[in-house]
């Protein structure tokens, strides 16, 4: 179906609950002609679909593709302690992946894979509609914010279109070094305080509407963290 459902299939979508449309997404993720179709398990996502966060990796890699689980592995188990360290539960969070079949190797998402799966993602998000949202990395974080770098941006709080966005390092990255895994911890307990804000949503703030890039980043960051 892609992006162009037929009139009656839209009629029939407005008329399901959540879990139907999710479920209904999942279907034509399975049967749609994706790269990575042939090669890879389909790794939809899990977790609270009346969430208040979501969390978005790029791809599974080996273990989340062996399992049919986003974040399972290494960085995944990461991603889940710190998750509990709030005092908050796996269950009551949503993680899931823009690419959502493991691209070989475990490479780098390509261009035309994260385009191929952009509309199935923005589709889950919208369904899911969580009050903000955890980019994990920059290939994610550049799905919503197309001119932010991970390193200077990661842990700063933007409304991009209706949602509220905190960048963060990827697991994977934190895993590898001691400053990275201390940013990413220090990201990780503004999670709270974010998301009062983020609910409690202040009238200043400046909005990147639809896909309009701003000029400066700057323009765009709600300044939260003063
Ligand atoms: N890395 C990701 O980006 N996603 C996963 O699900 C696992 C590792």
């Amino acid at each position: 179906m892609g992006q162009f459902a037929s009139y009656d299939t839209r009629v029939r979508i407005l008329g399901m609950g959540k879990q139907e449309k999710l479920d209904a997404l999942k279907k034509e993720l399975e049967t749609a002609n994706l790269p990575l179709k042939n090669s890879a398990n389909l790794v939809f996502g899990e977790g609270n679909i009346d969430c208040a966060v979501m969390f978005i990796g790029e791809a599974p890699g080996f273990n989340e593709d062996m399992q049919k689980r986003p974040f399972v592995g290494r960085a995944g188990q990461l991603l889940r302690k710190n998750i509990r360290d709030l005092g908050w539960k796996e269950s009551d969070v949503y993680i899931t992946n823009i690419v959502k079949r493991r691209p070989p190797e475990n490479r780098d998402p390509l261009p035309e894979e994260i385009e191929a799966y952009k509309p199935y993602l923005a589709r889950q998000i919208d369904i899911i509609a969580p009050k903000m949202i955890v980019p994990l990395g920059r290939f994610s974080m550049n799905y919503f914010l197309p001119l932010a770098k991970i390193t200077r941006d990661q842990g700063k709080l933007f409304r991009a279109d209706k949602y509220f966005i905190l960048p963060m390092l990827h697991p994977a990255a934190a895993l590898r070094g001691t400053t990275a895994m201390n940013m990413f911890e220090a990201t990780f307990k503004k999670l709270p305080s974010a998301l009062k804000k983020a609910t409690g949503v202040p009238e200043e703030i400046e909005e990147v509407k639809g896909t309009e890039r701003p000029k400066k980043l700057e323009d765009v960051q709600a300044k939260l963290f003063k």
